[in-house]
């Protein structure tokens, strides 16, 4: 059982009462006599801890009896003070008190059935503190009573989970999204492949599936019924078709007066589909119902990414213009009946905070007249766009893949830029079906497969 002691200078210090006599008064020592410099050296000594890399979730049930607990608070009115937990590891972690009275799992703070913060913002104390910390000889849990009156219990591996730093950061953005594998021509010769019948029997298969679909960005689905309404019956496996203006699904085929470049028998440029939406769709599905016989028709795949990865080494100023430049990109026309007039602006690569490539938009049939480049700067860009258009064309990234009946082709569509062979009409009717799904979609379904797959 761990005694809190409160000092004149308000320095709370709580110990573990198995800790030996000697041990107890020598860190009452220190933090009784917790000066302005002691007490930094003391979070200096935290932070050092703070980048060292956890061992994984699973090894924390020996956070145990070894364990000590205590608050590195020193003075009422520091607003950072934090909880220290030292773990059985010998590891330590810092965890701030606003954001445990902030997280506190009590019913009346906390909604178990909803998963959700019961807890309003305005109750939340910005100078909240503990008054006791205890933990159990089992040390698999905290006890805090905290200054507002209120109480709450925090169990060892709920706090290992969410613990401030980069290792416990890491595993969880691995759960968020999956780390991207790149891949050039070399390394795609062996295209991923899936059975539709599987998809839609076989959890394990699907899961796999959407893992592919998010690592390397693309696979193929094969043995589809070479009729539609296939996209329709995998989908329901996933969640739910993206409609865009388009429609929830959209046949390419060759029509007269075609409002689309696709429904025509031209080659086309690699490209993204949608770039005019501002939430375009991440994911798009080809499902070859029937294909042309003769050549042509051949459809092209890059990794953007993977190019811009070599354009961000072999010519960083064009690649940084690509990320800098906004590129206008509008689709105006009429489908069923209803008119549309679509825009949107994005820099043909675009980075995250960290400097990653998130999403790549590039399309030369929509992208628009209108362009916000200084007109000094322009031929630059438009360098830069061609150069990574020649890298993204080149047989050393681009793959060909002639779909048979009965594919479906499923990519990112932030990611993997898709073009078509040019074909001509003799050789018998190419009919696609497509639809899109969005990535908060597919990665919602991939962590409810994981998840389940974790308790199997
Ligand atoms: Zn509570």
């Amino acid at each position: 059982m761990l005694r809190p002691q409160l000092s004149r200078g308000g320095v709370s210090l709580a110990r573990m009462a198995a800790a030996s006599t000697r041990a107890s008064a020598s860190a009452a020592r220190v933090c009784n006599g917790f000066q302005k410099t002691e007490r930094k050296m003391c979070i200096e000594t935290s932070k050092r801890n703070f980048v060292n890399p956890l061992r994984q979730a699973s090894t924390f049930s020996n956070v145990t009896s070894n364990s000590q607990v205590f608050v590195s608070a020193a003075e009422p009115d520091d607003k950072a003070a934090m909880l220290k937990i030292h773990w059985g590891d010998s590891k330590t972690d810092l965890y701030p008190f606003i954001w445990l009275r902030d997280n506190c799992q009590c019913p009346q703070c906390f909604e178990s059935s909803s998963r959700s913060r019961k807890l309003l913002l305005q109750d939340l104390p910005r100078d909240v503190h503990p008054i006791a910390v205890e933990v159990p000889k089992d040390g698999r849990s905290v006890s805090l009573s905290w200054s507002d009156g209120h109480s709450s219990v925090f169990s060892s591996s709920w706090l290992h989970r969410r613990a401030f730093n980069s290792s416990s950061r890491n595993q969880r953005l691995g759960d968020i999204k999956l780390k991207k594998i790149l891949w050039d021509a070399a390394k795609m010769k062996d295209l991923p492949q899936a059975n539709f019948s599987d998809l839609l029997a076989n959890d394990k298969a699907l899961l796999r599936f959407l893992q592919e679909v998010e690592e390397l960005g693309l696979c193929i689905v094969k043995e589809a019924p070479t009729k539609s309404g296939q996209l329709e019956r995998l989908t329901k496996r996933i969640g739910h078709l993206k409609r865009t203006h388009y429609g929830l699904t959209f046949t390419v085929k060759v029509k007269a007066n075609a409002n689309n470049l696709a429904y025509t028998e031209k080659s086309l440029n690699l490209h993204v589909d949608q770039p005019h939406l501002e939430d375009k769709p991440g994911v798009q599905l080809l499902h070859c119902i029937s294909q042309y016989e003769g050549h042509g028709g051949d459809n092209l795949l890059v990794d953007s990414f993977c190019v811009a990865e070599k354009l961000r080494e072999v010519h960083p100023e064009k690649f940084k213009l690509l990320t800098d430049t906004l590129v206008d990109f509008y689709d105006i026309g009429v489908e069923d009946g209803i008119k549309f007039h679509a825009i949107n602006q994005e820099p043909t690569i675009n980075l995250d905070k960290s400097g990653e490539i998130k999403t790549v938009s590039f399309n030369n049939m929509v992208r628009d007249s209108h362009f916000g480049c200084q007109a000094e700067q322009t031929w630059a860009w438009y360098d830069a766009m061609m150069n990574y258009h020649d890298l993204l064309s080149d047989p050393q990234f681009a793959i060909t893949y002639k779909m048979s009946a009965g594919d479906i082709i499923v990519f990112d569509n932030n990611r993997v830029l898709h073009g078509r062979k040019g074909f001509q009409m003799t050789g018998g009717e190419r009919h696609l079906e497509g639809g899109y799904w969005d990535w908060d979609e597919v990665r919602s379904r991939r962590r409810v497969l994981m998840a389940e797959s974790d308790l199997n």
